[in-house]
């Protein structure tokens, strides 16, 4: 019979799990604060918050080992993850510029980044969204105020290959940051560190997590820059990934370089079958771009991602539903990256302005490759084309 209080039982505090185990998965540390048994074990940790644990708003045991393996398959310095690719992203570009400077913003990227920088303009941040077939194109729209500049390769929507080492070697002749979201290819068929960039952003709720269950962001880089991001866009405007979905993102890396690597099979499979099919006139994709595109690819990507998209053979948006409707194995849903196939039109009914600014017909559908057989979603694209124009 114990003659502890209620009260006290509930709420004591245990001491670490003896360690006469070792878990083979790791250990979710589901906790919001960490005790110390004095107060000058206190006061000499948590004037570091980025390096000890305080608090998991900062840093969190789960999560940082999340974060190192980031940055060894990155090839960085360090890491920090984020509770979103959005969280991540606002995060970074806030620490990075200030009032009065210019950002570059090349060629198409997600909406909601573009959208962001757009709105920091009220902040007396330029902004300039350019779009160019080659790196030395930039030139032209650098301006001395430009801090940082920021793109996809291969872009959203378009999915087109930029220099990753011409754009590095550009910015920096004036002093600009390099950032880039690199979510399309993965750490495993692209490192952009290598090449100079100084901040890399993986939506972590994409391939990495790879199950479709969990929203996550990560920054990459030096650890300079890394942990100004951490003390500025990190804490200030707290987009903590929770150590749960740490743990998921975990288990999702696990698997990431085999279901890339059959991904890329997959990606390859389905253009060969679909490049040539005059029901369709145009396909945005690297493996199908033109020669410069497959020279950019071969120098920078070891793989295909498996998101791209294509054009039906004429504009007329009803032929664009009675195509995604008739899919078995794409389901209708935004995001990518996760075990199932996916079929977005581009156009929603409202966004028309949005398709023409980044040079985009209503006919423009999003397609995400998934894990499904290769042959079934070859035959199921096929079948839903028949069904929209015939055999031929
Ligand atoms: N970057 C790309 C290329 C994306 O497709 C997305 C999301 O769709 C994001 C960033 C944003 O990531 P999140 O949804 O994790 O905030």
């Amino acid at each position: 019979m114990t003659n502890q209080k209620f009260e006290d039982i509930c709420t004591e505090v245990f001491k670490p799990i003896s360690k006469s185990y070792i878990p083979m998965s790791p250990e979710i540390v589901q906790t919001s604060s960490f005790y110390y048994e004095t107060y000058e074990e206190f006061m000499a940790l948590s004037v570091d918050e980025k390096n000890n644990y305080v608090y998991t708003r900062g840093s969190n045991p789960t999560t940082k080992i999340l974060e190192e393996m980031l940055v060894k398959l990155e090839s960085g310095e360090k890491c920090k993850v984020f509770s979103s690719g959005m969280g991540a992203i606002s995060a970074a570009i806030l620490t990075l510029v200030s009032q009065g400077d210019h950002i570059l913003m090349l060629n198409t990227v997600y909406g909601e980044t573009l959208s962001f920088v757009q709105y920091l303009q009220k902040f007396g941040i330029e902004v300039t969204n350019v779009y160019i077939s080659s790196a030395d194109e930039m030139k032209d729209y650098l301006q001395d105020n430009t801090k940082l500049v920021y793109f996809e390769s291969p872009s959203t929507q378009r999915f087109e290959l930029l220099d990753l080492a011409e754009v590095t070697k550009i910015s920096k002749s004036i002093g600009a940051y390099t950032m880039i979201d690199a979510t399309w290819a993965s750490p495993i068929f692209q490192q952009p560190l290598k090449y100079g960039i100084d901040v890399v952003m993986h939506s972590l709720s994409k391939y990495i997590g790879g199950h479709s269950d969990i929203v996550g962001g990560a920054i990459i880089g030096k650890e300079e820059i890394v942990d100004k991001i951490f003390e500025c866009g990190h804490q200030y405007l707290g987009a903590v990934n929770s150590p749960i979905n740490s743990w998921l993102a975990i288990r999702g890396l696990r698997t990431l370089p085999v279901r890339m690597n059959q991904l890329d099979n997959s990606i390859r499979q389905v253009l060969d079958a679909l490049k040539d099919d005059p029901r369709i006139r145009k396909i945005y994709h690297p493996y199908v771009g033109n020669d410069y595109q497959k020279e950019l690819a071969d120098k920078y990507l070891s793989g295909y991602g498996s998101l791209f998209s294509m054009e039906l053979a004429d504009e007329d948006f009803e032929k664009v539903k009675r195509f995604v409707n008739a899919l078995n194995y794409f389901s209708i849903g935004v995001s990518w990256g996760g075990f199932e196939s996916l079929v977005l039109p581009s156009f929603k009914g409202n966004n028309i302005e949005k398709l023409n600014y980044r040079g985009l017909k209503k006919s423009h559908i999003r397609m995400y490759v998934g894990l499904e057989n290769s042959e079934t979603l070859i035959e199921d694209l096929k079948q839903a084309l028949d069904k929209v124009y015939g055999n031929f």
